[in-house]
Formats: structure tokens, C-alpha cells, sequence
């Protein structure tokens, strides 16, 4: 089958064929219908991960179930799609038997398509526990990118934000996971400001529903510092960061989601005596997977996708790493 499979050393993916994978006793075998691509994947193909073997890629997956495993008892509906859970949690660990699945560190756990055989392929074998099913009427391209792109600004902005009817949220960064961001905290019934250098992000925002969009060159000039009960800051950079601790209110709480760049400034003063919470986020739970589904089914997100075919995947990663990529991405396995 194909696969699109980091090598250690390699900048692109290398565009190969090898053996549909087996099943084990309690995974499921699933025929790939769409994989979103996603900034990690940059950082993996740029060494920073320092990953030492092959794999295949693709952390963010949906697709149809064509075989079980041998301990599998549960019927999976031919035609129906199912997203897997990307952190793919051992369901047996303190983590996942107290709900923070995302958290999980049970022996020799390793993420979908990130250091193990992800969905830049024809078929993924995964463990049954960690597929969700997808309600009708979603799209797999929805369904792949939601995995990621929508899950973890809702387990940022919901569960760690703690965010609620008529909270003051700023988001910053309106990439693929901040445009979703927007969506969870206007559905949550929040006061949403969203901000980010790119005009049409900010244009782009606006379609989303009633907010205040703002380019971060100006938020000093238009926003009052301490305005906002929670930050969500998409991008994780120096610039970013501090914008977060400028415009907090005192006692709330900064949930830090970007990975931009290894170390952010902590200004220690104004974080103490103002008892500024930060928070970092991680992905999300096999339980918000299926809420986060359900709200996409109700309308209340709507994420934005542009699909390509999965043998351009080198081409499109280019295109992400070259900021030309608007919304989210997903890769069709139409050969
Ligand atoms: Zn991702
Ligand atoms: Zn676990």
C-alpha cells in the first residue's frame, strides 16, 4: 500500500510502498478516507523531535473499519467513518482510568502517525478502544482535521480555560487550531476578541460570528490591559506570550496551546501579584472527542478544510511551512 514515511534525516516525507498492515488481537484495521496535515509535522520533518526511526506520518485520521482483531466482539458499521483518538491512550494507566487520557503514560505509549505508523497511508491499524464514531453528515476531511485542530482549542478553551457564558477570551494566533478556537469560545457564549498579524485571518474570523478582530500590532492602542478573564495563546512565541500576561485580568488564566518556540518570558511581577494562572494544553480526551463531534454535527463549529491528494503531501507541508495554507488541510487517499 502507499505511505508517506519520515526517515530520520530526511527533510520530506519519502513516498513509498509497503504491506498493508495486520491487525493486532485488539485493534482494527481501518481504510484511510482522510489525514490532516499539521505545523507538528514540521517540527518532526526539521529534527526537532529527534525521532531515530521510519514511520509513517499523520497524527490526524479518519476512516472506514474493514477488519477487527481477534478479541474484538464490538460490530463496526460497513460505510460508517470513524476518527481516531490521536493521543492513543493505554486505557489502563492512572491517566486514563481518571479521564485524562490525553495524559496517558502507560508502557511504551506513543502517538498516532508522531514516532509510530500514522495515516498518511492507505490503511491504519489502531487499537479498537481509541476510534470515535462519526456521526453522519460529517465529511472525513472534517472529521480527520476535528481530531486535532478542533479537540485540542476545545480542551484548552473548555476544560483548562474553564470558559463559560459571557467569559472575556482573546485569543491570539488564528491558524488552524485559533479559527476553531474562535468557534469553541463563541459556542461556549463567550466575548471573543481574536487577534494575529494576517489581515485575511482576521477578515476570515470575522465570518465566524460576532466578534471583535483586532491585528496584535494593534491591540495596545484598542484593548486595555488586564481585559480578559482567559488568553489562549495559539502561537507560543516571546511576542505572543507576553501579549498574554499584558492583557490577563488579575486571577485569570493563560492557556498556553503553541508550541512557537521552546522557552516563552515569564514577567514574574505581574504574574504574582496579579495570581495569573498559566496553563499549558495538550490534545484532548477520548470524552471531548465525542463532544467535540457532537457540536460539529449541531452546527456550532465549523471547521474550515481545503483537501489534496495524498501523494502531494510533500508538495502541501511546503505550502503550511510557507504560511500559504489559509484554514487546515486535509490529505485524500484518491489514487
Ligand atoms: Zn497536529
Ligand atoms: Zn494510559
Amino acid at each position: 500500500m502507499f505511505a508517506a514515511r519520515y526517515v530520520p534525516g530526511q527533510k520530506k516525507l519519502s513516498l513509498t510502498d509497503i504491506p498493508k498492515p495486520k491487525p493486532g488481537p485488539r485493534d482494527v484495521l481501518l481504510k484511510i478516507r482522510a489525514a490532516g496535515i499539521c505545523h507538528s509535522d514540521l517540527h518532526v520533518l526539521a529534527g526537532e523531535v529527534g525521532y531515530t526511526h521510519t514511520f509513517t506520518m499523520g497524527h490526524e485520521a479518519c476512516g472506514e473499519v474493514v477488519e477487527k482483531g481477534s478479541d474484538i466482539s464490538t460490530e463496526f458499521k460497513a460505510g460508517t467513518l470513524y476518527a481516531v483518538h490521536g493521543p492513543n491512550p493505554c486505557g489502563d494507566c492512572t491517566y486514563c482510568r481518571t479521564g485524562f487520557d490525553n495524559l496517558c503514560n502507560g508502557p511504551g505509549r506513543t502517538f498516532v502517525g508522531l514516532g509510530q505508523d500514522g495515516a498518511y497511508a492507505e490503511y491504519l491499524a489502531v487499537p479498537a478502544r481509541n476510534i470515535v464514531e462519526v456521526p453522519k453528515g460529517i465529511t472525513p476531511e472534517v472529521a480527520a482535521v476535528a481530531t486535532d485542530a478542533v479537540l485540542t482549542p476545545y480542551h484548552a478553551i473548555k476544560a483548562l480555560g474553564e470558559v463559560q457564558t459571557n467569559s472575556k477570551v482573546l485569543i491570539i494566533g488564528l491558524g488552524g487550531l485559533g479559527m476553531n478556537g474562535v468557534q469553541v469560545a463563541l459556542a461556549l457564549g463567550a466575548k471573543v476578541t481574536a487577534c494575529d498579524l494576517r489581515d485575511a485571518s482576521l477578515e476570515m474570523a470575522r465570518s465566524m460570528g460576532k466578534l471583535d478582530a483586532i491585528n496584535s500590532k494593534d491591540l495596545d492602542k484598542q484593548v486595555k490591559p488586564g481585559s480578559f478573564d482567559v488568553v489562549v495563546d495559539f502561537v507560543g512565541r516571546d511576542s505572543t506570550f507576553t501579549q498574554a500576561q499584558t492583557f490577563v485580568r488579575p486571577g485569570g488564566t493563560i492557556v498556553l496551546v503553541g508550541l512557537g518556540s521552546q522557552q516563552v518570558p515569564v514577567i514574574s511581577t505581574p504574574l504574582i501579584s496579579y495570581q495569573v494562572r498559566v496553563q499549558g494544553a495538550f490534545w484532548g480526551t477520548h470524552q471531548e472527542m465525542h463532544e467535540i463531534f457532537q457540536l460539529i454535527s449541531e452546527g456550532k463549529i465549523k471547521p474550515q478544510v481545503e483537501t489534496a491528494p495524498m501523494k502531494d503531501v510533500n508538495h502541501w507541508l511546503e505550502e503550511l511551512e510557507a504560511g500559504h495554507i489559509k484554514s487546515r488541510m486535509a490529505l485524500l487517499p484518491n489514487f
